[in-house]
């Protein structure tokens, strides 16, 4: 009977999931900080959110030049799954991301990856202001992101499924790309210059030369969370800010076995804070050829992870996917395909002075979303 209901409720999760397709894109606009205001920078005043209730939906009312050189104002209008406004608390924005996280426990592999210009909110939204992953009770601290969120209810969640016969284990890894080169965060070295290799094997991924923790509480995670930010902090220092022009993925393993139902599960969390996605231009980084590379280099992969994404919305056979032509979507090759689940977070800035980045990240997400679209919507009438 147990087992019945189990598989009945994975078949429903299931039908559920096939009708809204795999890919979800929600964006946030951060709002105005106090740094912001110390620089004297000006908030956009022509930002709008349109379906209040739905939360779709974001409009944004630019100068726009036209060929023959008469400025003339636009309207943009984008619509995603779900838009957060700079009132959003962390608490709201986990809500929605809740469910997703937790099919990981179901055995999806499941990625959220945050994507957005340098300032606009990735790493407060994923980790939480910078006082809180430290926290070893994020639901007490209004300012913890999603990690320490979905991680808290990971194992409170995997705690209460024992009565149903589950068992999980859980380990952790936390890499940063640069360069499109892998650095280890929790290898002996401060700074890791190793050469590591990325191998699939029947669905799972492994990286030569890598640490791998194990991990038995939510406290554990966050201890190792915090290593892997002081090493990306000594990198930076050493290489001036580099941890905005790296990409950072925490992956979290989850392996599940059922003594009553002799069910199994094995799945990884991917949570992936991107590189800045700013222009080369914008960087203020003139002709300093590392910038140069790094640009070259990030700009790379965000344009595979895109190609990924919209040839897997084609459904386009696995060939041809073009996974190898970045080591970030190479690596993420089975949080991406088949049975997976993916969120793209875009983080949006409200000021002025970043408007043109704002509508490239929205046209990016726009990208990324145009071929799920259509099905999510289809679910929307049939919930209501
Ligand atoms: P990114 O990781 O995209 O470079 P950050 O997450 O570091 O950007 O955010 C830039 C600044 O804005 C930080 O000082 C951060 O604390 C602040 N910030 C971002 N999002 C929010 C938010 N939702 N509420 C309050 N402050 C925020
Ligand atoms: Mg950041």
């Amino acid at each position: 009977e147990l087992r019945e209901a189990e598989s009945l409720r994975r078949k429903l999760h299931n039908e559920v999931q096939e009708l809204r397709g795999n890919i979800r894109v929600f964006a946030r606009v951060r709002p105005t900080t106090q740094n912001d205001a110390n620089n004297g920078a000006e908030a956009l005043a022509t930002i709008r959110f349109p379906n209040e209730r739905e939360a779709t939906q974001i409009e944004i009312l630019a100068a726009g030049e036209s060929a023959t050189g008469t400025v003339t104002m636009k309207n943009h209008l984008f619509t995603f799954d779900r838009i957060f406004q700079p009132s959003a608390t962390q608490a709201d924005v986990f809500e929605e991301i809740a469910h997703l996280t937790q099919s990981v426990l179901d055995g999806y592999n499941t990625s959220i990856f945050a994507y957005g210009q340098t300032g606009s909110g990735k790493t407060h939204t994923l980790e939480g202001a910078p006082t809180s992953i430290t926290s070893a009770d994020p639901s007490s601290d209004d300012g913890a992101g999603l990690i320490p969120r979905a991680v808290q209810m990971l194992w409170s969640t995997a705690e209460s499924l024992k009565d149903k016969g589950w068992k999980y284990d859980f380990e952790g890894q936390m890499l940063e790309i640069y360069l499109d080169n892998i650095n280890d965060l929790l290898g002996k070295a401060e700074v890791d210059k190793g050469k590591h290799e990325i191998k699939h094997d029947k669905g799972r991924t492994t990286v030569s030369d890598t640490v791998v923790v194990p991990l038995e509480t939510p406290a554990e995670v966050f201890k190792l969370l915090e290593k892997a930010k002081r090493r990306r902090q000594v990198a930076a220092t050493l290489m001036n800010e580099r941890s905005s022009r790296s990409h950072s993925v925490f992956m979290l393993r989850v392996r599940g076995t059922n003594a009553t139902t002799m069910e199994a599960c094995d799945a990884v969390l991917s949570l992936v804070d991107l590189a800045g996605s700013e222009r080369l231009a914008n960087s203020g980084s003139g002709a300093d050829p590392v910038r140069l590379k790094e640009a070259q280099s990030i700009n790379k992969s965000l344009s595979s992870l895109s190609d990924v994404i919209s040839a897997l919305g084609q459904n386009k056979g696995a060939n041809h996917v073009p996974y190898r032509n970045s080591t970030l979507t190479w690596l993420l090759k089975n949080s991406l395909g088949g049975n997976s689940k993916t969120l793209m977070l875009l983080a949006l800035s409200p000021m002025a002075a970043h408007l043109n980045e704002s509508l490239c990240s929205l046209r990016f997400a726009t990208k990324v979303n145009s071929t799920t679209i259509g099905t999510a919507k289809a679910v929307k009438t049939i919930t209501a």
